[in-house]
């Protein structure tokens, strides 16, 4: 009996794995690439144009697509009002990892970043701003040297300008390539957010997927304000390890945002479509911003 079953299982895997088998992937659509979308979530298809336009957001489910850093700041920034710091800041080997400085390198001619984090000054509707978004296509966004370095002075140029912070997070955590130098960095962009706090300026935390590890547990959750995209995932450690560790089951919707919402840990969630008006709505409530024009 199971040898039946074991030659019906390998059966329908051939037949769903070949090219021209009506099985394959059961669900999934013979997509052109480039021309339409298929949601990984609710599995509906939509034009890749339309897609574009509702900021990579399913229509249908509201699934959020994760965002390069451009494109988070071309919906985020006014046009043109975006300068960038630190652009050229780029990571050592402080550990001699191997391998590091080749991965590095490939990932800087794949997606034209230098880490990742962008940081700058801009204006969201009008109201200005520090702005740093982070890019979970370069390594998961893990936090090594350059990306606390640049968090670092995005918050020390916007305290001596009198400035709010506004940083979109995604990470993976800390970067194990630059061990011990990674988790410095969690010191050193939380304290460089007490300064700016002391100095009574406003700062908002928008928590994209994933936010996790190192960047949950320093910056991402220092915000006055702290907003998510929905279903998110944001946490600290991953769920498995938490469960070896404490013998429970956790619940389903554990490290989603909306069980974050409803346990008091994120303050509010804002779909992308609405997310720039919120943002700029905050600015010029906290009256931190200043119009551009003044
Ligand atoms: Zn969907």
């Amino acid at each position: 009996m199971l040898e039946d079953l074991f030659q019906m299982v390998k059966t329908r895997l051939a037949e769903e794995t070949s090219p021209d088998s009506k099985l394959r992937g059961k669900d999934k659509v013979n997509i052109p690439s480039g021309l339409l979308f298929q949601c990984p979530r609710c599995r509906s298809v939509d034009f890749m144009e339309d897609f574009e336009k509702a900021g990579k957001v399913c229509q249908k489910c509201s699934y959020h697509a994760r965002l390069t850093a451009a494109e988070r700041l071309s919906f985020t920034a006014d046009a043109g009002s975006f300068i960038e710091y630190d652009r050229n800041m780029t990571s050592k080997n402080p550990i001699d990892f191997k391998g590091y400085e080749a991965k590095l390198k490939e990932l800087r001619t794949q997606t034209g970043l230098n880490d990742a984090v962008v940081t700058g000054e801009c204006t969201i509707k009008g109201q200005r701003c520090v702005l740093a978004v982070m890019d979970s296509h370069f390594m998961m966004a893990s936090m090594g040297s350059v990306v606390g370095e640049k968090i670092a002075r995005a918050f020390e140029r916007a305290t001596e300008q009198h400035l709010p912070v506004i940083i979109f997070t995604a990470s993976g955590g800390a970067r194990m390539q630059e061990g011990i130098v990674s988790l410095m960095q969690m010191a050193k962009t939380s304290a460089a957010a007490a300064r700016h706090s002391k100095a009574g300026n406003l700062y908002i935390t928008v928590l994209t997927d994933p936010t996790t590890g190192g960047v949950t547990a320093s910056f991402a959750m220092l915000g006055d304000i702290i907003i998510a995209e929905p279903k998110v995932l944001v946490g600290f450690a991953g769920r498995r390890v938490i469960e070896d560790t404490i013998k429970q089951h956790l619940p389903d919707e554990f490290q989603s945002a909306e069980f974050l919402l409803s346990h008091g840990f994120v303050d509010m969630i804002v779909p992308r479509a609405r997310m720039t008006d919120t943002l700029s709505q905050l600015l010029e409530m906290h009256g931190k911003g200043g119009a551009a024009d003044e």
